[in-house]
């Protein structure tokens, strides 16, 4: 699908548990559409095997994340199981002028600053059917001490609690459906009046001018 370059594109929060999925369903829409462009995150977190910088992330360290922060370089950033997670401002500003839509794959801390900033950001939480396939997901992959997966259900459990803060929520259980599910969601929030700001304008002031024309 193309995007309309006559708009501006939207900013979407993808958030969900550690280990719900949201990684590869973020894949799977970039894989299947092509108007959608993916924010990479700046860390302090230690890459995990496989992971590339600048790729999964740019990885740092805290002096430079804490400088980046005094620079105004981030639209956004939050403190995660020890580590500073954040959004670099530059590339999100770019491609929403280009019409595409910004996936933001963040957590809850960092959606509801994104929304205060932005209320016209689409904020969508993906989530496992149930909590035990959840559990059964993070000890899955791996790729976390027992330690570390301990902790990320204990957060898991804080983040549920503000899951209302969310405009939807998708049910990640067949990962096709979920990524038709999530690109119909953001169809139907590109045709919302206060997202389509330059049709309401243009079509505004077409019929003022009618009026105007019929009083005089
Ligand atoms: P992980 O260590 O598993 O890669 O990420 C931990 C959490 O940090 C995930 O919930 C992920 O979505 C979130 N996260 C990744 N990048 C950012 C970011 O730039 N800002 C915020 N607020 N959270 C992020």
């Amino acid at each position: 699908m193309k995007s309309n370059m006559e708009q501006k594109g939207i900013l979407i929060v993808i958030s969900g548990f550690s280990g719900a999925g949201k990684g590869t369903l973020v894949k799977e829409l970039l894989r299947r559409y092509d108007d959608y462009a993916l924010s990479v995150s700046m860390t302090t977190r230690a890459p995990r095997a496989g992971e590339r910088d600048g790729v999964e992330y740019f990885f740092t360290d805290k002096a430079h994340f804490e400088e980046e922060i005094e620079k105004g370089g981030l639209i956004e950033y939050a403190s995660y199981c020890g580590n500073y997670y954040g959004t670099p401002k530059a590339y999100v500003e770019e491609r929403l002028e280009a019409g595409q839509n910004v996936i933001l794959e963040i957590e809850i801390q960092g959606a509801l600053k994104i929304k205060k900033k932005f209320p016209e950001s689409l904020l969508i939480f993906v989530t496992p059917p149930n909590a035990e396939e959840l559990k059964r997901r993070l000890e899955g992959r791996g790729t976390e001490s027992e330690e570390a997966i301990a902790n990320r259900l204990a957060r898991a459990a804080e983040e549920s609690e503000g899951v209302e803060a969310y405009d939807y929520l998708v049910v990640n259980d067949k990962l096709e459906e979920s990524a038709e599910e999530v690109q119909r969601l953001v169809d139907a929030a590109r045709r919302a009046p206060v997202r389509r700001e330059k049709f309401v304008k243009e079509i505004r002031e077409g019929l003022r001018s009618f009026a105007k024309g019929a009083q005089e």
